[in-house]
């Protein structure tokens, strides 16, 4: 039995965007055929997603929104043609019942973590979800999936202590609001700052009465690199997660911080995920907790693909030996064979300070930081 167990359906694909959006099905048609290349389809447990109820999705999203959206797919199905919901989110006749898929494969996910058949779950979805808020979709996002499992796992389920991890490149706006107040969920963002969404992310935004201290922004300079990234994970996140200790960990995992990405330039390697994922794989060993892990960005299919799969694959390792195999092929992938694979910071101090920053600002939360 794999430690990983995947969910994936071929009916992700039929949520569709116009021909030249970054979000398209040609971003799980990539993961498919990297699985298949490296002979991992059958070597992690697949599991198949199941549709959310419009009950479960209402956890975090008002019935009206759900309604909304509802009435929308009808007027994209009568007309079969695309609706456009914001500047960059799209609606197709098939997306309304992709969405409550996406969202139904967080539960099946957080389900078989909870039943101790696994120690984690990837689940490669679209449309993905971070930005998605309460009563909006945004940013390619219309229910917000990651929010919608942690609601699950804590009501349904035995998790109490939650910890959603993001490291997408854009800052996680809709999770952060949906758990702002919350002392049960302990929020992390990684992402590029100043950046879209431009109104959020900064470290100062901390949660609101029982939830301050609990979300944790660590806005990161435009071309931070692995090393930034590697910094801020064993400053901040490592040292807070041990002294939150959560019974489940969440990562809204998106690789558009790759330096391959089309849409950000915080230039991350494929090495540079191997690595963050191994330090993920780290804190599980460290906390006990259970790790779920959701795709959110990645538009350059083949840094998306590789780095999704080095991801799967640490998380799956039985032990630091196979996982640093793992690394290993991932140090020259084919693709930049003959790069550095550790991209060297543009402005090294820059990051170093910010790091020391929010982990200054932290400290009156979180003794560990003292
Ligand atoms: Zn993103």
């Amino acid at each position: 039995m794999s430690r990983l167990a995947l969910v994936r359906d071929l009916k992700f694909r039929d949520h569709t965007t116009p021909d030249t959006h970054p979000e398209s099905p040609a971003r799980l048609v990539a993961i498919d055929k990297m699985l298949k290349s490296k002979a991992l389809d059958d070597k992690f447990k697949q599991l198949t997603p199941r549709a959310a109820s419009e009950e479960e999705l209402s956890s975090v999203h008002s019935p009206a929104y759900i309604e909304t959206l509802k009435k929308n797919a009808e007027v994209a199905e009568k007309r079969n043609s695309l609706i456009k919901l914001d500047g960059d989110t799209y609606m197709g006749p098939e997306t309304y019942e992709t969405a409550k898929l996406a969202a139904g494969a967080g539960l099946v996910a957080v389900e078989s973590v909870n039943d101790d058949i696994h120690d984690c779950s990837f689940v490669a979805v679209r449309p993905p979800g971070h930005h998605a808020l309460k009563n909006k979709p945004m940013g390619f996002c219309l229910f917000n999936n990651i929010a919608v499992a942690t609601r699950h796992a804590q009501t349904k389920l035995n998790a109490k202590r939650v910890m959603i991890l993001d490291w997408d490149v854009h800052h996680g706006n809709g999770t952060q609001a949906m758990f702002y107040d919350d002392p049960s969920v302990l929020f992390f963002s990684l992402h590029q700052y100043p950046f879209w969404p431009y109104d959020t992310g900064w470290f100062m935004e901390d949660g609101k009465g029982e939830g301050r201290g609990f979300n944790v922004n660590i806005p990161l300079p435009k071309g931070t690199g692995d090393r930034g990234y590697f910094s801020a994970f064993d400053q901040i996140v490592k040292p807070v997660t041990a002294e939150f200790q959560p019974d489940l960990i969440m990562v809204s995992a998106g690789y558009d911080a790759h330096e391959m990405d089309p849409l950000s330039q915080q230039r991350v390697t494929t090495l540079g995920f191997a690595m963050l994922s191994q330090r993920l794989a780290d804190l599980r060993d460290m906390t006990g907790a259970k790790v779920v892990c959701f795709l959110e960005g990645g538009y350059n299919t083949q840094s998306l693909s590789e780095s999704a799969l080095a991801t799967m694959q640490i998380l799956n390792a039985q032990d630091a030996q196979e996982a640093g195999q793992v690394q290993t092929s991932y140090v020259i992938p084919d693709v930049v064979s003959g790069q550095n694979p550790i991209s060297s910071d543009k402005s090294p101090e820059q990051v170093d300070e910010r790091v020391l920053e929010v982990r200054k600002h932290f400290s009156k939360y979180w003794g560990n930081l003292r």
